[in-house]
This record gives C-alpha cells, structure tokens and sequence, in this order.
C-alpha cells in the first residue's frame, strides 16, 4: 500500500468525513463528481476502483460499448469542503481497464509536467481569472423586454450597473464593489481549506459586476487543478448567497468580457530561462523569444482549445482589451503577448498569454499553451519585432507591413486551423484526444450558430 494510500486514508478517518467526492474534469472542461460513503475507503478500493463511471454519459471519454471507467484519487488534493459539514473531496484520474484514460486531461497535463521534468525543466504557469456575479433573478431571460435591457451594457440589471459606468468599474470600492466581503471568504476559503494563496482580488473593468482574483501559481498539473478548484468554490459560494457567478468570456455586449491571461515562465533549478539580464527588450532571453515564436505560429490553432465557445469569440474583438492580433509586446495590454513590465527581476520576468478565456478547459489549454511555446523553443522561431503601438488602432497597410496575424473570428474557424496545424500537440495529446475534441466542439459550433437569436430578430425581422 502506497503511503500516499495511508495518508489519504488516515486524512479522512482524522477529518471525521462521511461522504467524499471524487471529482474530475470531462473534456469540454466541466468539473464533475460522484460522493461516495467513506465507509467505502479501504486500502483495496483506492488502489483498484473507488468510483466508477459510466464513461459514455461523459462527453468526449468512450462510447457505449467499453464505458466502464474507474477513478483514482490523487491524496494530495484532498480538502474538506467547508459549507458541507462531513464532506470533502480528492481529485482524481480516469482509469480504463487498469490503464490511464489517455483523453483524461489531467493526465495530459501530468504527462507535460513529467516531460520537462525529465529534462531538468520546471514550468511555472499562473492564471489570472475574470468572471462576473449576477443576480440570480436577471439570468432567467423569460421575456423579450428584459432580453434586450440585458443587451445594453447599462442595463439595470444588478446592484451595481447603477452606480459603475460602462468599462469603468476598475479597482471600484464599495458600494459599487457590493461583492467585495464575498471575494474576501472566497479568498479566506481557497486558502485555509484548498491550500490555494489568493494573492488580490478586484472589480474588474465591466461595470455590472465584474470581478478578478489572482492566486499563486505553480507547475501544469497544480495550475489547472487550482483553476477547477477556484471555479468551483466562486460558482459555489456565490450560489450559497443567491447569486450566479459566471465564467463566460463575453455576456454582456458593449463592456469588458472576462479573460484567463495565463502567465508563463520555464526554470532550470534557480535559474528562469526567459530571463537575461543584458537583453535590451524586456529583459528577454532568446529562448523567450523563441518561445513567443512558437505562440505566434500555433496560435490561430492554438485558439480552439484556449477559446473554446462560440462566445468566446464575441469577446475578441477590439476595444475592451482582449487581444485580436498574434503580436507581441511588454506592457500592452492590447497584444497577444504581453511582457508585464512590474519588475524587472529574474525572478519576476514571464510571459502572458492574453488570448484565453475561462471557458477553456484549463488542463488543455495550460499544455497546448507550453507546447505551442516549446514548439517554438525547439524550432528557433522568430517571433518577429514587437509592436508598441495601440494595435487596436493599425491601420490595414501597417498591419500588413508588420505581417501582423489576427485571431481566429469563430470557433469554426478555429477548429478549421487545428485541424490542420496539430502537430505541435502530438508530444503530450494523443491522436483520439484531438479527434474527439474536434467532433465535440465541430458540434457545439454547429449547433449554437444556427440558432436565429433575439439581437438577429431585432435588425432582420423587417427586412
Ligand atoms: N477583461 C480583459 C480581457 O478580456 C482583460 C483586462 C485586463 O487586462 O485585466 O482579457
Ligand atoms: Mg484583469
Ligand atoms: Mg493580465
């Protein structure tokens, strides 16, 4: 028996638990779990099967015919869940027929952290998360009247589109900032029980309600196990007071939608290797740059797994610091690829990736982001100069002088990209992994864009 096996087994009996869900990420990104009675762990069950699961009811995981798939917990991810008396949880990997399911994405993420790590490397990724809290009542859309009102990014429609103007709810204090004792417990929450360091949290730019929280990073597999579980205490204590907090890139027109910039940085022991203290830009090494490189070549494909909804693409678009065009740049916030320029330390010198939104499934998007990168390492791509310019502003000319690339404008187009530039994926994503991801989301695109929506009766219903 593993001692993790004890610890875990001994971390329950201590905790006095009754019920443990095991939980897990399906492959569209939505975290899931079955709780089963602690009576059920014994040192037998967690080795060969403490959950199982009908792995066809599963988006994306196997088909009818071979969908018995079974969960192993990873102890160290054990907490108790607070607002739950006698409940905690432990995430887990997906197992079929003894083997690791190879569209699991954690073990995607697992697999890219073992990788470097064989060869002397450490990531350190960090993910800074956006997302809005809304009045429970003004989500259940059952009128035209009120469809449109939420159209207007003025509209009523919670405590504080009244008191913040449109993009100006920025570092807002109270009253404006009705939330900010939630975010407070939430923080508080993450920390003691999860072992999550919330670093700020603030109103964001969206005047109705939109809010960020930055936390700690780490390597891959902590990272996006740190996302799922910050997304999952938001959405969860936010409900508890009767509010809905919500991840989705852009749900009001005309204000800021919410990212998931992802900061990036890789160390050899002390060492961070994007640092180089003669460098005249940015304090950037050469393997920085050719790892933005890799970011600018893959990045249209890059945007199906890392904007993965067809909303996704509504927040794309210029004027509400979102990125739209693949260049870089330090402090601008209105390229791809940022350079943040706080400090200039060793230490503190990174990456940011800006085009992620929080609709991603952050396993994937996490590795598809260092493996677009290291693509880039390994080819010794050039990332072009830098543009320090308001790229929301270029002129068509300029741009094409520069060899500016835009992002993708649809999820279609998106999946059209991947679909032909994947290799880069291969060294850590099987083949079945991104075929099934294509289908799922070939089919979500598919669906969603041919429904007619209130703002198309709006301008055509007259024509
Ligand atoms: N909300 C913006 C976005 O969609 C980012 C604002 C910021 O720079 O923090 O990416
Ligand atoms: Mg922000
Ligand atoms: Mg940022």
């Amino acid at each position: 028996m593993s001692i993790l096996t004890i610890e875990l087994i001994e971390r329950v009996k201590s905790s006095r638990i009754r019920w443990l869900d095991l939980q897990f990420t399906d492959l569209l990104g939505y975290l899931r779990h079955v709780t089963i009675s602690t009576d059920m762990l014994t040192p037998d069950s967690v080795r060969d099967s403490l959950g199982k699961l009908d792995g066809s009811s599963v988006k994306g995981f196997v088909g009818v015919e071979e969908s018995d798939l079974v969960l192993k917990p990873f102890p160290e991810t054990f907490a108790l869940i607070p607002w739950v008396e006698g409940l905690g949880r432990v995430i887990c990997g997906v197992y079929f027929q003894g083997d690791r399911l190879s569209r699991d994405p954690r073990y995607v993420a697992e697999k890219i952290d073992s990788m470097l790590v064989s060869q002397g490397l450490k990531p350190f990724v960090s993910a800074e998360l956006e997302f809005y809290i809304f009045d429970k009542v003004s989500v259940s859309i059952d009128s035209w009247r009120q469809f449109f009102e939420i159209m207007s990014s003025e509209a009523p429609w919670n405590g504080t589109a009244f008191v913040n103007r449109t993009k100006d709810g920025y570092y807002s204090v109270y009253p404006k900032d009705r939330f900010y004792e939630l975010k407070m417990e939430i923080g508080d929450v993450l920390k003691k029980y999860f072992g999550i360091d919330i670093e700020v949290v603030h109103h964001e730019v969206a005047a109705a309600s939109q809010h960020e929280i930055n936390f700690r990073g780490g390597m891959t597999t902590w990272e996006a196990d740190a996302i799922q579980t910050v997304k999952f205490v938001v959405r969860a204590m936010a409900f508890r007071k009767g509010y809905i907090a919500t991840f989705m890139p852009k749900p009001i027109y005309g204000d800021n939608g919410s990212g998931m910039h992802v900061h990036v940085s890789i160390w050899r022991g002390d060492d961070n290797l994007f640092y180089d203290e003669n460098d005249g830009y940015a304090h950037l090494s050469e393997y920085a740059r050719y790892f933005i490189g890799g970011l600018i070549e893959h990045g249209r494909a890059l945007s199906a797994i890392v904007n993965p909804t067809v909303n996704s693409y509504k927040r794309l678009v210029p004027g509400y610091e979102a990125p739209i065009y693949l260049v870089w740049s330090r402090g601008n916030r209105s390229a791809a690829i940022r350079v943040p320029m706080y400090s200039n330390s060793k230490r503190s010198i990174r990456i940011e990736y800006r085009p992620p939104d929080p609709s991603a499934n952050p396993y994937l998007a996490l590795v598809a982001i260092l493996l677009a990168g290291l693509d880039g390492v390994k080819k010794k791509i050039s990332p072009g100069d830098p543009v320090d310019e308001n790229i929301y502003k270029l002129s068509p000319e300029r741009r094409k002088a520069l060899g500016v690339k835009e992002l993708p404008r649809s999820l279609d187009e998106a999946l059209d990209e991947l679909e032909s530039d994947y290799e880069w994926l291969k060294p850590i994503f099987s083949q079945d992994l991104i075929e099934s991801y294509i289908e799922l989301k070939r089919e979500e695109a598919r669906k969603i864009m041919s429904y007619p929506t209130p703002i198309e009766i709006y301008h055509y219903l007259d024509v």
